[in-house]
Order: structure tokens, then sequence, then C-alpha cells
């Protein structure tokens, strides 16, 4: 009867002291977590897709104000921070704490997935199946993503940055592009006005010649036929 009540006394402590211990790891586990900005492009099917390109495509649609107001609530959230730290016990204990988990530097992530088959197989029958796998990861700061929203809107949000700067204009005339601009343009000359559906003898312009400067971009290509083009070169 003796030994019986002992035992069941140390269940007892032994209860309690796990109790114990689980409520002190809660109250000393970081109880900040630092709220990332997260935005996926789903790059299946591109064979060497560029991360810059991609978040100059995500910024050319006017999604700049989304990454501004993710600052604004980081900001909110660091002041919010501080002052559950002044109402805490243990102030220099959840300083150390919220330093740690601070990342502004990467605080905007963006992540390359592609969608991938797998296979199952169940009573003889295989199925397929599709999953997402992230195969990139980028973060930077606010900084980098202003900077470069700025220097799209210098041009107007008209194409990614790198294809602005590229040194061979020509090649970015691509048959999408051409196609755009017929669509845009009805397919009609901008300088005689032939109408010209089945495209035969209509060129896409560049405005202001490659030669001189001129971007392959939207507002600096015309539909031109095949005339008002050689009496442009001639002139030019
Ligand atoms: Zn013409």
């Amino acid at each position: 009867m003796q030994i019986l009540k002992l035992y069941f006394l140390c269940v007892i402590a032994i209860l309690i002291l796990v109790i114990v211990i689980v409520c002190v790891a809660r109250i000393l586990r970081s109880p900040f977590r630092y709220p990332y900005f997260e935005h996926y492009f789903d790059v299946s099917g591109k064979r060497t897709p560029q991360m810059e390109d991609l978040i100059d495509e995500y910024l050319n649609s006017g999604n700049f104000n989304k990454i501004q107001k993710h600052n604004q609530y980081i900001s909110r959230w660091e002041k919010e921070c501080q002052e559950q730290i002044q109402k805490s016990i243990m102030k220099k204990y959840r300083r150390k704490q919220f330093e740690a988990c601070l990342d502004d530097s990467e605080a905007f992530r963006f992540y390359f997935t592609r969608k991938q088959t797998r296979y199952r197989q169940r009573d003889y029958v295989k199925t397929s199946y599709k999953v997402s796998q992230i195969t990139r990861q980028f973060g930077c700061n606010y900084t980098y993503l202003e900077e470069r929203n700025r220097q799209l809107w210098e041009i107007n949000y008209e194409c990614t940055l790198r294809n602005y700067h590229e040194k061979n204009q020509r090649k970015l005339m691509t048959k999408e592009l051409r196609k755009k601009i017929m669509i845009r343009d009805n397919y009609t000359c901008q300088n005689c006005g032939k109408y010209m559906p089945d495209e035969v003898g209509l060129h896409v312009d560049h405005i202001i010649p490659v030669s001189k400067g001129g971007k392959t971009v939207p507002s600096n290509l015309q539909v031109l036929c095949s005339k008002c083009n050689g009496n442009k070169s001639n002139r030019t």
C-alpha cells in the first residue's frame, strides 16, 4: 500500500515538472515573426527565366502599390513590437529576440515555381498529378524595388530594364510583338491608310530608327506598307 502511494506521488511530480517545463519553454520562445512579402512566379514552360525581368513585368503591371503597402505594414509591425517590448517584464531578452528576427535587407521575396508532373500507381493504374516546386528564391529590400520602379516609370513602364538597355534592339522584335502591333494598328499602314488584313506587304517600322537610338517598344513601333516603308528608308 505504502509503495503504491509513493509511486503515485512520483507520477504526479513528474507530470507537474513536464507541465512547468512546457510553460517555461513557451514563455521563453520568441513571439516575433518577421512579416515577409512573398510573391510567386509560375515559370513552367519558360526555358531561361530571369528573375529581374519577371520583377520588372510585375512592377510594369502596376503592382508597386502592393510593395508600398507592405512596406508600411512592416513599419507598423515594428512599432507594435517596440510597444510590446516596453510592456514586457523581460525587456532585454525580448529586445534581443526582436532584433534577431529583423530581416529588412531581404524583406521582399520572390520565388520561381514550376509545375511538375508526377505519377502514382495504384491497382495497376498509373495516374498523373501536378505539384508546384520552388526552383529559385530571391530576396531584396524595399529600396531596391523603389529604385527599379522609378527607372521603369521613367521609360513609361513599356518594357523591362534589361530590354531597354539591350544593345541589339532588333533582336527584341519577336513574333508576338509583331502580332501585337499589327492588331493595335488594325493591319493598316499608318502613313497612307492602306488596309491589308492578310499582313502580306506590311512591315513593323521603328518610328525613331534603331540606328538613332530608337527602342523596340510599342510606342516606337508602327505598321507601314512596303511602299511607305521603302520611301522612309530612302529619306533616312
Ligand atoms: Zn503606306
